[in-house]
């Protein structure tokens, strides 16, 4: 494997990805933007990413700022890139680190026991921040070791396998460009649907290519259907445009956002009930179409209503009015932005 790592790393050398996280050559890679970086990909790709993290270094440089600002700040900024608990684990990592003195552990086994760090993205940024030996299986490297040693096995029952399989392109020589190299060569040569073998540094060792089975690979097994839960918001809108909101509860999907009243979301919500969830008595409309939103697990499918109310309207328990001029401070989520979007008040 030695020769492999040889040259993957002049590969590597050549077609480095630019990304705004990495350091550059010759500079000692920053844990702060790695960990940052790693949480952000979680789930998501880097082109969706590379915006929200230059907007969060820009206003919280280090982990030290980081730890000081407010949760909700932090969802706030987060709202879009989805899975808001990664946020709020965020958050608290970046508090225990600051507790550190602004320390990042240095091994997978320490960064794990921080929140919102589990074994990849411990072993990630053990890689990358610091050379530590070992390699992070994501999607990349997964596919990347699938092909070289043609694993037929069918994922997810493979990932042991493949994280093991996948240690052997580790070793004292520069793990983290190591690391890099790997999920570099997935994402550019060692693509999905036509993995560009003529060109790729690995092709002399490969036996996915030698067999002529690459693109096959990795194997995954059928995936259930996502199921569909339905439901209902509602607007209501104050004539200077203050709007009802509350937040979610802390735990839980979207835990902590922001979101306008309606019913709980179920596969057999019941359309003709709708108005029962209504906060507060008013004229309701209901707004023609649907806001349709897909989750990891289920699809959605909201039902909005609307209603103009007026400026002395009551407040239910647990909501409050929010202003035209305070509705960027709120955390909402992308489903709520829709819905927003399509009772047509931002
Ligand atoms: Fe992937 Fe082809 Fe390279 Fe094998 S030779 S690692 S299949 S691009």
């Amino acid at each position: 494997m030695q020769d492999t790592r040889a040259e993957l790393l002049h590969w590597y050398g050549r077609h480095a990805r630019v990304l705004p996280w990495r350091a550059r050559a010759g500079e000692r890679p920053d844990p702060y933007r790695v960990w940052l970086s790693e949480i952000m990909l979680q789930q998501t790709t880097v082109q969706a990413v590379k915006d929200y993290f230059l907007a969060f270094t820009a206003r919280w440089p280090d982990v030290m700022a980081l730890a000081d600002a407010r949760e909700q700040e932090v969802l706030s900024q987060w709202a879009g890139l989805g899975y808001y608990s990664r946020a709020r684990n965020l958050h608290k990592a970046a508090k225990e680190i600051a507790v550190r003195g602004g320390t990042f552990p240095e091994t997978p086994e320490g960064l794990a026991k921080l929140p919102g760090i589990g074994p990849y993205t411990a072993a990630a940024i053990a890689a990358i921040a610091f050379d530590f030996p070992i390699v992070p299986l994501d999607g990349n490297i997964e596919r990347v070791t699938a092909r070289v040693f043609a694993i037929e096995d069918p994922l997810p029952g493979s990932k042991p396998l493949l994280r093991e399989k996948a240690q052997a392109f580790s070793g004292n020589d520069r793990p983290g460009c190591v690391a890099q190299a790997l999920m570099d060569l997935g994402a550019t040569v060692c693509t999905p649907k036509n993995p560009a073998c003529a060109r790729c540094p690995l092709n002399g060792e490969c036996l996915g290519f030698r067999h002529g089975i690459a693109a096959s690979l990795p194997v995954k097994a059928g995936r259930k259907d996502r199921p569909t839960r339905r439901g209902v918001a509602f607007v209501a809108v104050k004539p200077d445009g203050s709007m009802l909101v509350r937040s979610r509860p802390s735990k839980g999907l979207l835990g902590g956002m922001s979101e306008v009243p309606g019913s709980t979301w179920t596969e057999g919500f019941d359309l003709s009930g709708a108005l029962a969830h209504a906060p507060i008595d008013a004229k309701w409309k209901r707004l023609p179409g649907e806001v349709r939103h897909v989750f990891t697990h289920f699809a959605l499918e909201l039902v909005v209503y609307i209603a103009k109310v007026p400026a002395n309207a009551e407040t239910p328990q647990g909501m409050r009015w929010v202003s035209p001029e305070r509705m960027p401070e709120e955390a909402f989520p992308s489903v709520m932005m829709k819905v927003l979007t399509h009772a047509d008040v931002i």
